[in-house]
């Protein structure tokens, strides 16, 4: 997967722009607050169909202007492709695949895979148990478009029952037991199909991230990736989320929110059998962190058969010599985009310098 080149249209403080991108190492280099993360987001958002830092795309609207519009050329193989975002300030935004609106947003992922590498990343070990989540989400969701059908449904599904026990709180006479039965009946059969996705994933990390942290530490230490799904080990998951979502009802009720199901599940990360959340030293919590990363790329082409290109919003500078040099030569061969203060230590890179939303090769 490559992308070749971008044009940005009102987008953050970039009024109008075109890049072009190396096969290798591009390199976006300036000072702070010139427009290097801009392109960044602008890029990973054909990938993850949505901005990885702005909760209201709109945000990312020009200041003053009314819309944004950002062109991806992309290349799989033979095929080439043109994608565009229509971020207008006063309504949802749009994807196109060669010029043709998609339907459904979510239509985009899969279409541009890039495996983002920000400095937010590093503390995916020590963070609360959605971070964790969301890393598999949206790894996921890039090589298994029905995964991120099920999550769309499983979310919107949950929110509706939460809306339900609510109700319930607030009116004890409301109809409570059938709806729940039907809720409970799909998010139990979502979350089963759910789990699956994520066992198998996680199987795949399990064995790349440790092969990989093994290679950067040089350690003797054996670092594990479990899945800990909410429903606990059992056979039969649907029959088990379905059983937990009408048994505790009262407990749910007077909670206003639904305590079982996938958005519960948590990827249990040890270092020689001992929790890393709570043993690991940073340095090895920022190791397993960049293993799990690589590993994204690794497990993307194992399944589409082309690796992924490579973000890197400003991680190197937050990386120790050793880490960085692994990093970077483990995706060396790689279609990488790098952002950075100082362009020292990149020869042969293509590189263009950022100045006020304007870039320059
Ligand atoms: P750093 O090195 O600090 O990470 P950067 O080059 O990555 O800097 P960006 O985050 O890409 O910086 O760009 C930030 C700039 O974009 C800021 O000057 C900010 O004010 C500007 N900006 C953000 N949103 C908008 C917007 N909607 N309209 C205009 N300018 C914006
Ligand atoms: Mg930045």
């Amino acid at each position: 997967m490559k992308c070749t080149s971008a044009e940005f249209e009102n987008f953050r403080n970039i009024e109008a722009a075109t890049l072009r991108f190396g096969d290798g190492v591009t390199v976006l280099f300036g000072e702070n607050a010139q427009g290097k993360t801009n392109v960044i987001e602008g890029i990973y958002l054909f990938a993850r169909g949505r901005s990885f830092r702005a909760a209201k795309e709109r945000e990312a609207v020009r200041f003053g202007e009314r819309v944004a519009r950002i062109k991806l050329f992309t290349e799989s193989g033979h095929e080439k492709m043109e994608l565009g975002a229509e971020i207008p300030l006063t309504k949802p935004k749009s994807f196109y695949k060669n010029r043709i609106k998609c339907e459904k947003n979510s239509e985009i992922i899969g279409e541009f895979r890039a495996v983002l590498f920000c400095p937010s990343h590093l503390s995916l070990i020590y963070d609360g148990p959605a971070v964790r989540r969301n890393f598999l989400d949206i790894a996921i969701s890039q090589i298994k478009p029905l995964y991120m059908e099920y999550l769309g449904r499983y979310n919107r599904t949950l929110l509706q029952r939460n809306a339900l026990l609510k109700a319930a709180a607030d009116d004890p006479s409301c109809a409570f037991e059938d709806m729940n039965e039907i809720y409970a009946e799909q998010l139990a059969s979502l979350a089963d199909k759910i789990s699956s996705y994520r066992e198998e994933y996680i199987a795949a990390l399990d064995e790349n991230a440790r092969a990989i942290f093994r290679e950067m530490t040089g350690a003797r230490e054996v670092p594990t990736f479990r899945y800990k799904p909410s429903a606990g080990e059992h056979e039969d998951r649907r029959a088990r989320y379905f059983h937990l979502l009408t048994a505790h009802t009262d407990r749910e009720i007077r909670m206003g929110a639904t305590l079982f199901g996938t958005h519960k599940d948590e990827i249990e990360i040890a270092i020689n059998g001992k929790e890393a959340r709570q043993y690991a030293s940073q340095g090895q919590q920022r190791s397993l962190a960049l293993a799990m990363k690589l590993s994204e790329g690794e497990i993307s082409y194992r399944e589409s058969g082309e690796y992924p290109v490579f973000l890197l919003d400003d991680v190197l500078s937050e990386l120790d010599v050793n880490r960085r040099a692994f990093v970077l030569s483990a995706i060396r061969d790689r279609q990488v985009i790098v952002t950075c203060c100082e362009p020292s230590d990149f020869s042969g890179a293509h590189m263009i310098r950022v100045s006020g939303g304007r870039y320059e090769e």
